[in-house]
């Protein structure tokens, strides 16, 4: 197939909701506890990872909550299966609840395979301490080439807290990533502590990408908890770009780049990995 994409930042990417459901309950959680639930079930994890293995070429799937590992089939059956059945990279966002023989198990299986794992720091339900002795310990068991990081949500007015907890991340030498707090799918506003506390580091900005020819769809989808496939985070929100469903069988990719009709961009992954043709 023909594309315009930057090839050698091109890595096919799928973002995948494996539960709904969350061991912790933030009060700032852009889910809400009416959505924030389920876990699908062995069967339709069978039809999941029949649908990936399907995939031309290498993908890196992105396990996401919820909570991926307070799934009971994560440990079990979700991460086994994508390492014996599909030739898949794998990378995961969770809040590192999991246990250390968890973690310790979870690094055993994704050896050679663990392309990113990001830990959510949330200090209504950890220590800050606590959490930075778990994440330290952690990097020491992963492989060297995986790309570890701390996301911590940063909201307007409480920007100095947060600096002081990047300030302990990176003086263990920890990345530390800000995660602006979000509204109505779009950064909150912020005074200009915001890039003080920020400096260089990147961002989860939101730019506006309308009309430029964007690939997600083609190199990227995101599946929610109930085996939707969705073109991309803004197609999802508006109820368009749904490409079938990874549960059922009516999966099915878009084979053409299209341009973004939308003045959000919240997806970060299409624009990082080349996919949104003229984006900076
Ligand atoms: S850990 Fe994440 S998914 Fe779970 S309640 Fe907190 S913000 Fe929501
Ligand atoms: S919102 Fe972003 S990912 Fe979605 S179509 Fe537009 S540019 Fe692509």
């Amino acid at each position: 197939m023909m594309s315009n994409v930057t090839p050698s930042r091109l890595k096919p990417t799928v973002e995948w909701q494996v539960a709904g459901a969350c061991n912790y309950d933030c009060s700032y959680c852009i889910q809400s506890k009416r959505y924030r639930k389920g876990r699908p079930d062995s069967v339709q994890m069978d039809s999941a990872l029949r649908a990936f293995a399907a995939l031309p070429g290498t993908w890196e799937i992105k396990c996401s909550g919820g909570e991926a590992f307070a799934h009971p089939l994560f440990m079990s059956q979700i991460v086994p299966g994508l390492m014996e059945q599909t030739p898949h990279h794998i990378s995961v966002l969770t809040n590192l609840s999991a246990t250390r023989p968890e973690l310790m198990r979870f690094a055993a299986l994704t050896r050679g395979r663990l392309r990113v794992f990001s830990a959510s720091l949330h200090l209504e339900f950890t220590a800050l301490q606590d959490f930075i002795d778990k994440a330290t310990w952690l990097v020491d068991q992963l492989d060297l080439d995986v790309d570890f990081v701390v996301n911590q949500v940063v909201f307007p007015g409480q920007e100095a807290q947060a600096a002081a907890c990047r300030d302990a991340i990176e003086a263990v030498g920890l990345r530390w990533f800000p995660q602006l707090y979000k509204v109505n799918g779009g950064v909150a506003e912020f005074g200009p502590e915001l890039e003080r506390l920020i400096g260089a580091r990147p961002a989860n900005r939101a730019p506006n990408f309308q009309g430029l020819r964007c690939w997600a769809g083609v190199h990227y989808f995101a599946v929610d908890k109930d085996g939707r496939a969705w073109s991309c985070r803004s197609a999802k929100r508006e109820k368009q770009g749904l490409l079938g469903n990874i549960f059922d069988g009516s999966f099915e990719r878009w084979t053409q780049s299209r341009a973004c009709p939308y003045t959000i961009c919240p997806c970060t992954v299409p624009r990082n990995r080349g996919m949104i043709e003229g984006a900076a």
